[in-house]
């Protein structure tokens, strides 16, 4: 899922911020080390979130270069309350990847600027992915992390992930105009416009794809999905009905599906018959 590995960001020059230490292997941190000038240091290290290819090597590097490490929070912080209602209820699944023992420093909050010598990032909380997922602004440039990646659509996983939170975070980034996009994976995008334009018309086709397929009755989790994502490689199923089951609770919230016995992977869903027709 990881594609060609984490891209790991050095910002600045001579005094720099690392943003997504990345996984926690001794080579990931040797490659860090050496892509620092002689003696270059390092002042912040910066996590757009709580997923261990992101930010579990983020203690070494700190012990390392002697640098605080700034994130929004632990690996479930900003969970959405709907989110939190599901964890709460067992939700099954969900937890991929999760950086429990993650432990920021200093906790950031949406619109701070990070000031370096040099260089300031302002922060962008963008929930979706994962509750606590931030973009982070350098100029016109940006962040994404797994908001938007250079190669793939992100995994929205509940209850890490939520999908009206996902969807709200792409147009909040696509209502400013930017240069660029540095992902967390895959290559820098450089049409940030159109990579958002794909990213949200692919969603809004899932989900009209999930409607038209439970248009013709009622369906388990992986039956809609062997039915909705036939032209995805079997291999990449189970992701997938994480994604449709983040797609499903967003149009159960939304009143346009109602699942049965109760929200659950392991439901029968199906579409919100149209109300009687009331004349005034
Ligand atoms: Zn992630």
């Amino acid at each position: 899922m990881t594609h060609t590995g984490t891209n790991t960001w050095i910002v600045g020059q001579g005094t720099v911020a690392v943003i997504d230490p990345g996984p926690a292997t001794p080579a990931h941190l040797a490659a860090i080390l050496a892509a620092l000038s002689p003696h270059e240091t390092v002042s912040h290290i910066l996590v757009t979130h709580a997923h261990a290819d992101h930010s579990a090597l983020a203690p070494a590097l700190a012990k390392a270069v002697s640098a605080p490490v700034l994130a929004f929070g632990p690996a479930t912080s900003g969970r959405s309350a709907r989110m939190a209602a599901l964890a709460a209820g067992g939700l099954a699944g969900g937890g991929e990847g999760l950086d429990h023992g993650f432990a920021p420093d200093a906790l950031l909050t949406d619109g701070q600027v990070v000031q370096g010598t040099g260089w300031a990032l302002t922060v962008l909380h963008t929930p979706g992915h994962i509750g606590g997922h931030l973009c982070l602004a350098l100029g016109a440039q940006l962040f994404t992390g797994d908001h938007v990646m250079g190669w793939a659509p992100s995994l929205v996983s509940p209850p890490d992930g939520d999908m009206t939170d996902y969807m709200a975070s792409l147009l909040r980034i696509g209502a400013d105009r930017w240069a660029g996009f540095l992902p967390g994976h895959g290559d820098p995008v450089e049409d940030p416009a159109a990579r958002l334009a794909t990213l949200i018309a692919h969603r809004q086709g899932r989900e009209a794809q999930i409607l038209r397929a439970l248009s013709g009755g009622p369906l388990t989790l992986p039956a809609l999905v062997r039915t909705v994502y036939a032209d995805t490689a079997p291999a990449l199923h189970p992701a997938a009905m994480r994604n449709a089951l983040a797609h499903l609770i967003d149009l159960a919230d939304r009143q346009l599906v109602i699942a049965s016995p109760a929200l659950s992977p392991a439901a029968t869903f199906g579409l919100v018959p149209p109300g009687p027709v009331t004349r005034a």
